[in-house]
């Protein structure tokens, strides 16, 4: 399935939609009181709005990329959106940056200020003109940053892409996702509006269900304990969706040895401000995580498996929250990996023998530097690991990242330029496809449906539980 030059280009007219801003609105909601969740007004100035912030957060590295591209074309062939279509340049990376950089350009470049022809350099001239831009950066790339890694020049499209959203946001600009993801994670502190009663519920039954299997109540999964040497948080996808990795993660601690703890508050790893680009957002969910862990004296973080959580939380979250601490901060890949080389656990990888391939998800292996541990244990716990190809930081997007799953007006895009991802699945002949990111599991589960591929998604919580000798 490809999607032609004419589809593609519909897609940058879709329109905005506004109906869940304006519930939100009529709520009384402390985010939008607080003017920390902004919504849209058609009587403000929003093209000029836009073009000041242009000027105010334009960073260093932010200017680079809008000054470096020399239109070379190079990253059209790391993009699996053009690879997909490849008779369509709105596709490649340069184009969607291009739209970005000509507002740059047009008012901030000597050159696009003078002759402004001569660079392609073009204001925002009304709301029409911003809408497309979000349907161009939301819509039409997953942030993976392939093209950034394949830049001569060190463009980073995938940052200006997300330096564009950030300000999109703060206009109220954005697909209805976006804005009910921001919502919920503004006004209850985790992304799937999970409520406090819910998650304790949740942790209950899991504890319930571990006592039973392994016949004792020793087992525990604790909240709140102080002075822990491991405070683990995790995805709301578990909560919600997928509590077994809590399960698998409970049992694995109380086989170690392990002292640790869940926090009541600030549990959630994962940050949307990552996706939307609102550094607030960002600054305020790592801070829940950070200050969680100092209220319990807890010795370490430990980020369940989550490629834009590991990121956001050990690597940006410091940064936008302006925030110093020494707390060492892993992901349960690092955690995992010790108990094993420390005997803690004992493995028997004859327990997980269906052939089984490694997705490497965009945010932590070109984002996040957690390469080579996930490999480790996969040859600890599996009989007949094998490489996709391309892999490592050469790996394609599971095509939902950066927040994609929830924009559900741009999936058929999405599903067409997965092709690649299905090939790429295919041709390992697997049956099982390990990542260590729950979105990647949303992300991949999409991308085998729609291509009818024989593969089961796996996680490494539960190849390792399952290859336990208890
Ligand atoms: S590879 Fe870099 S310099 Fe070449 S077109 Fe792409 S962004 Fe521009
Ligand atoms: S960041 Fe990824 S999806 Fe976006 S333009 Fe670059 S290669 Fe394409």
């Amino acid at each position: 399935m490809t999607i032609n030059k004419q589809e593609s280009k519909s897609i940058e007219s879709f329109p905005l939609e506004v109906a869940s801003q304006k519930e939100a609105e009529k709520s009384d909601l402390q985010s939008i009181k607080k003017g920390n969740l902004r919504t849209y007004s058609s009587q403000k100035d929003n093209a000029r709005e836009f073009t000041s912030l242009i000027k105010k957060r334009s960073t260093r590295s932010i200017v680079s990329s809008m000054l470096g591209c020399v239109h070379c074309g190079l990253c059209a062939s790391s993009c699996h959106y053009s690879q997909t279509h490849p008779n369509d340049p709105t596709m490649t990376p340069a184009y969607k940056a291009d739209q970005i950089r000509r507002i740059f350009k047009r008012h901030m470049d000597f050159t696009g200020r003078l002759i402004p022809w001569w660079v392609h350099a073009k204001s925002i001239a009304n709301d029409e003109d911003l809408n497309r831009l979000k349907n161009i950066v939301f819509g039409t790339c997953s942030a993976c940053k392939r093209c950034t890694f394949n830049c001569p020049m060190g463009v980073d499209t995938a940052a200006l892409i997300r330096f564009a959203r950030g300000i999109l946001t703060e206009l109220g600009i954005v697909p209805e996702g976006v804005f009910a993801v921001s919502k919920d994670q503004w006004e209850t502190g985790n992304q799937m509006a999970v409520s406090e009663e819910d998650f304790r519920e949740t942790l209950e039954w899991m504890e319930e269900e571990l006592q039973d299997e392994l016949g004792t109540d020793k087992i525990h999964i604790p909240v709140d304990v102080k002075g822990c040497d491991l405070m683990y948080c995790i995805n709301p996808r578990e909560v919600k969706f997928d509590p077994r990795s809590i399960a698998d993660a409970a049992k694995i601690f109380f086989l170690a040895g392990e002292s640790w703890t869940l926090p009541s508050f600030g549990w959630d790893q994962t940050n949307f401000g990552l996706f939307s680009g609102d550094d607030q957002l960002g600054a305020s969910v790592a801070k829940n995580v950070y200050e969680a862990a100092k209220k319990l004296s807890a010795k370490r973080i430990v980020i369940s498996e989550c490629g834009h959580g590991y990121r956001s939380t050990r690597w940006e979250g410091y940064n936008w929250a302006n925030y110093e601490q020494e707390l060492p901060t892993e992901s349960i890949i690092h955690t995992l990996k010790r108990y094993i080389e420390d005997n803690k656990i004992v493995i028997d990888p004859s327990k997980n023998c269906d052939p089984i391939t490694f997705h490497d998800s965009c945010n932590l292996v070109r984002s996040g530097d957690l390469i080579e541990e996930p490999r480790w244990l996969l040859q600890q716990v599996c009989t007949d690991f094998r490489e996709m190809y391309p892999n490592r930081q050469d790996n394609y997007c599971c095509t939902g990242g950066s927040g994609l799953l929830s924009m559900v007006e741009y999936k058929p895009l999405r599903m067409a330029s997965a092709k690649i991802k299905a090939d790429q699945l295919k041709a390992t002949g697997a049956k099982q496809v390990c990542t260590i990111c729950h979105n990647c599991v949303d992300g991949l589960t999409d991308v085998i449906d729609h291509y009818k591929l024989d593969l089961k998604v796996v996680q490494m919580l539960e190849l390792v539980s399952s290859a336990l000798v208890v």
